[in-house]
């Protein structure tokens, strides 16, 4: 199965694509994980990504796809996947389906994880706490979900213009969540 995921920052992409890739033997594609493993690499393409990762901005769709590209060269994604992270815009979101068409690996499904603001909100103070992450401070939050409404809200239309949206409330405990999405998947 072919899957994108899609939600606001907070809205659990990265932890049920963890669990839904073991359900369904596919692989996890994050593209937020690929550009934190090369800043942590210090790799050319890391140091350009850190500052716009950091301030809770995009960054540019050309060096997201060349990276995606990169991805879906291997031979693993022809067993399906879960993309988490992409597309982030339209732009991307057509980029992404013209790869697709190219590889012949077009998606099936695109699944909406549906959160509260107030629990976005808690959950990435948490996570801030937990984890540390870069940009997980009070200013990058705020900047990552105005342009999470700005930019990647749009992105939901699409798909559901390609009769391929699937909504689930991402609210629950992480089991009853990862229940509803395989139901919802089908
Ligand atoms: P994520 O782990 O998906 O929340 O992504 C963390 C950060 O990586 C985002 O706030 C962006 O700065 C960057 N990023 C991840 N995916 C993309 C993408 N598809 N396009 C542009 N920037 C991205």
């Amino acid at each position: 199965m072919r899957i994108v995921l899609l939600g606001a920052p907070g809205s659990g992409k990265g932890t049920q694509a963890g669990l839904l890739k073991s359900r369904l033997n596919v692989p996890h594609i994050s593209t937020g994980e690929i550009l934190r493993a090369a800043v942590a690499a210090g790799t050319p393409l890391g140091i350009v990504a850190k500052s716009v990762m950091e301030a809770g901005a995009l960054v540019s769709d050309d060096i997201v796809l060349g990276m995606l590209e990169e991805r879906f060269g291997q031979a693993d994604v022809q067993r399906g996947f879960i993309l988490d992270g992409y597309p982030r815009n339209l732009i991307q979101a057509q980029a992404l389906e013209q790869l697709l068409a190219k590889l012949n690996l077009p998606v099936d499904k695109a699944l909406q994880l549906d959160v509260s603001e107030d629990l976005l909100l808690a959950r990435l103070a948490g996570r801030a706490k937990a984890e540390g992450r870069a940009d997980d401070n009070p200013q990058s939050v705020g900047n990552r979900l105005h342009v999470y409404q700005q930019q990647t809200a749009p992105v939901i239309d699409y798909y559901q213009g390609m009769g391929a949206l699937v909504r689930v409330p991402g609210e629950g405990t992480v089991e009853v969540i990862l229940e509803r999405i395989i139901s919802a998947l089908g």
